[in-house]
């Protein structure tokens, strides 16, 4: 028993439920409410993932724990509060930001992510690491998706949190989130018990898509199949489900993800010029670095045939030098 860690969690609760009453019920949201509503939220979004507002003041926060009785010093530890710059006493550590509660895998709220309304630095300001939260271990929404991801046995991994919401919207129920793009050990650990495949469902930018050429390997060495949804021209998630609408987001980029070899195939030829004769021999030279160390003979077969009859090459040219790569692989 932790007495402290309890008192932290009901701070967390009553926090997350005074943000959400602010944004919705009081003159301090409007704003934040108008720009959510520019974004496509919806009221019944906002509610189920408890969306919330932190209004642009020093005390909001802090006379709320204050008439609770919280102990301000703890919850500084806590991260709701942070030491006020000169002087003695705290401040709300989160200003002028909509407010993602971010729960345990059991919902109870345990950290939050504050984005600032439009543009400015930091975009998202998240809690510290403390006693209840650490972000490398937890997935954003894992607590509402886990029923579906066990009934599905798959996981969509996305990068952020809108993008999680968009998707649910869209009906996707089995969407995470890490906490930023980076995927840790214990991110996978935590997947590996709930779920067989993983749909990588990135941004469409080159940092979205390098981060998934990076979890790739992570994901398929703990055994899982990888599959991976691609958006068009840079958009992301969330951003696609705005332009094109959660029907065309669930069929033609979640149930349309292609394999992890069909995407590291698409990946690698972004960075050559197939038209030139050097882009060309260069790609097909990295490309059979991949398919040679597929161990099913059915799949390198297919990926040699796709890529003969899209470069005008010859199969049997492209499985030989395939086959020599695997003997030197041995
Ligand atoms: P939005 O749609 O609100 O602009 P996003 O989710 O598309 O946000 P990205 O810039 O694509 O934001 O970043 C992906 C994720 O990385 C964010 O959802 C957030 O978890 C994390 N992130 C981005 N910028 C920061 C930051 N400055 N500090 C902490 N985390 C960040
Ligand atoms: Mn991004
Ligand atoms: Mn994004
Ligand atoms: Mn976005």
């Amino acid at each position: 028993p932790d007495p402290e860690r309890d008192r932290l969690l009901q701070a967390y609760e009553w926090s997350a439920k005074f943000y959400h009453f602010l944004l919705k019920n009081t003159e301090h949201g409007t704003a934040a409410m108008e720009y959510l509503r520019s974004r496509n939220f919806s009221d019944k979004m906002i509610d189920q993932f408890q969306i919330g507002y932190a209004p642009d003041r020093w005390d909001t926060l802090q006379q709320f724990l204050e008439k609770r009785q919280f102990d301000l010093a703890e919850m500084e530890r806590g991260g709701l509060l942070s030491v006020r710059g000169e002087g003695k006493g705290f401040i709300d550590r989160f200003r002028g930001r909509i407010m993602f509660p971010i729960a345990s895998r059991t919902g109870k709220v345990i950290a939050f992510a504050g984005r600032i309304l439009g543009d400015g630095q930091p975009k998202y300001l998240n809690s510290p690491d403390t006693k209840l939260f650490n972000k490398s271990r937890v997935l954003y929404n894992l607590h509402q998706s886990k029923a579906s991801i066990r009934k599905t046995r798959q996981i969509v991994l996305l990068e952020g949190y809108g993008d999680v919401i968009s998707a649910w919207e869209s009906g996707v129920l089995n969407g995470v989130a890490t906490m930023g793009t980076s995927l840790t050990e214990n991110h996978v650990a935590m997947m590996k018990n709930l779920a067989d495949e993983i749909v990588l469902s990135y941004d469409g930018d080159r940092a979205g898509q390098a981060a998934a050429i990076k979890a790739i390997p992570m994901l398929e060495e703990a055994g899982f199949r990888v599959k991976v949804a691609v958006l068009p021209s840079g958009l992301d998630p969330d951003e696609f489900v705005s332009r094109y609408g959660g029907d065309r987001f669930r069929e033609q980029v979640i149930e349309s993800a292609v394999s992890s070899v069909k995407f590291k195939l698409i990946y690698l030829k972004k960075n050559h010029i197939l038209l030139e004769e050097d882009g060309k021999i260069a790609y097909v030279k990295e490309a059979l670095q991949i398919i040679a160390s597929l161990h099913s003979s059915t799949e390198r077969e297919v990926y040699l045939r796709e890529i003969a009859s899209e470069l005008e090459l010859s199969y049997d040219s492209l499985k030989q030098d395939c086959n020599l790569l695997r003997a030197s692989m041995q």
